[in-house]
């Protein structure tokens, strides 16, 4: 993988662009394709963003997520855009599987595959130019960075702002996280002073949730929630029937882990969530717990060191069975928390 910095040159040429996220995209997945998709249009490029999945509707008030093409319903014409493209640009995953679906067609593609990425452990050898950096907050302020240091801050206006804004709160946990360096705020600076007006953003990503979310939320906090003092763990367990029963859809059980992280003395909380086809996992942590390693290590997933996914096969019940034995496999980096 050549340094994306590579590419600098290659601008000034229109090229046919796509670019594409992972799967159930969150804010910075979203945040940061569109905010490059804005930036590379206005430079004269015809670029397509394509999600491999449906999305979480609190998304669809971002500029530009109306012309985002679904790979689960149009995936005839994304074939046909990515078979097709000069560039396609990876954002915010670090691994092809991560697109599902999408993957052996990204991988057959003749177009050169350009990665913007914060996880860990990339698959450097399928991309052509790439820029990896686990230490930065999102991949938005990734994108951020490649509009200013290919020259081009002057063009970043409104929607950018308010596409990457989006992407690196949400990533950020509003500002908290350690990722958020320096950085990050001049970031937020120089975007302000190009037009974001930031409480609209904040509205539209934590004040939009339909009834049914809280009902939900409440209902997973008073019956699923387990507590593990002895390993300073939460877990939360979803089965499928709770779902059904309270109308949940794509992106209504984000945050549910942040809750059970934010319990006095807990340093890994968990949510496994029963969704059909595939038990999903979240992990959060505090301190020094890695979750990257824990959901690669037991539930085929990874992310980052505070924040990592997984799916499993298997019945939910094993699942929690499994996340059961590895709480004691891990003990003694559990148990031995510092406050
Ligand atoms: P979430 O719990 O919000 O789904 O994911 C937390 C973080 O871990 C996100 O940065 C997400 O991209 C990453 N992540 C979630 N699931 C997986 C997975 O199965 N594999 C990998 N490599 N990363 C994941
Ligand atoms: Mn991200």
């Amino acid at each position: 993988m050549q340094p994306i910095q590579n590419i600098f040159p290659l601008l000034s040429e229109p090229k046919k662009v796509v670019i594409t996220m992972h799967q159930k995209p969150d804010g910075d997945a979203m945040g940061s394709t569109l905010g490059l998709y804005h930036f590379l249009s206005k430079l004269g490029h015809q670029c397509t963003v394509i999600s491999p999945t449906n999305w979480a509707n609190f998304l669809n008030w971002m500029p530009g997520c109306n012309t985002v093409l679904d790979y689960e319903s149009q995936g005839s014409k994304a074939d046909i855009l990515m078979a097709d493209a000069d560039w396609i640009f990876c954002l915010d995953f670090n691994i092809l599987s991560r697109t599902k679906r999408m993957a052996d067609k990204l991988l057959a593609a003749k177009g050169e595959r350009i990665l913007i990425d914060h996880h860990r452990e990339p698959q450097t050898e399928v991309f052509t130019y790439g820029n990896s950096n686990i230490e930065k907050s999102s991949t938005s302020e990734m994108v951020f960075d490649f509009i200013v240091e290919s020259g081009h801050i002057d063009m970043i206006e409104a929607n950018i702002g308010a596409c990457l804004y989006a992407g690196v709160m949400t990533d950020t946990g509003s500002f908290r996280f350690p990722s958020t360096k320096a950085s990050v705020h001049k970031m937020v600076y120089e975007l302000m002073e190009r037009g974001l007006e930031h409480s609209h953003v904040h509205e539209e990503l934590y004040d939009n949730f339909l009834e049914s979310r809280f009902r939900f939320i409440g209902h997973a906090l008073l019956n699923r929630l387990e507590l593990f003092y002895e390993y300073n763990t939460a877990l939360i367990t979803v089965p499928q029937s709770d779902l059904i029963k309270f109308n949940v859809k794509t992106g209504d059980t984000e945050g549910l882990v942040n809750y059970a992280l934010s319990i006095q003395g807990i340093k890994l909380a968990a949510v496994i969530i029963d969704r059909g086809e595939e038990r999903k996992s979240s992990f959060r942590s505090k301190a020094g717990f890695d979750v990257n390693t824990f959901a690669r290590t037991y539930f085929n997933g990874g992310g980052h060191f505070n924040a990592a996914g997984g799916f499993n096969k298997e019945p939910l019940e094993e699942v929690v069975l499994k996340f059961k034995a590895a709480l004691k496999e891990n003990k003694t980096a559990l148990s031995t928390y510092q406050f």
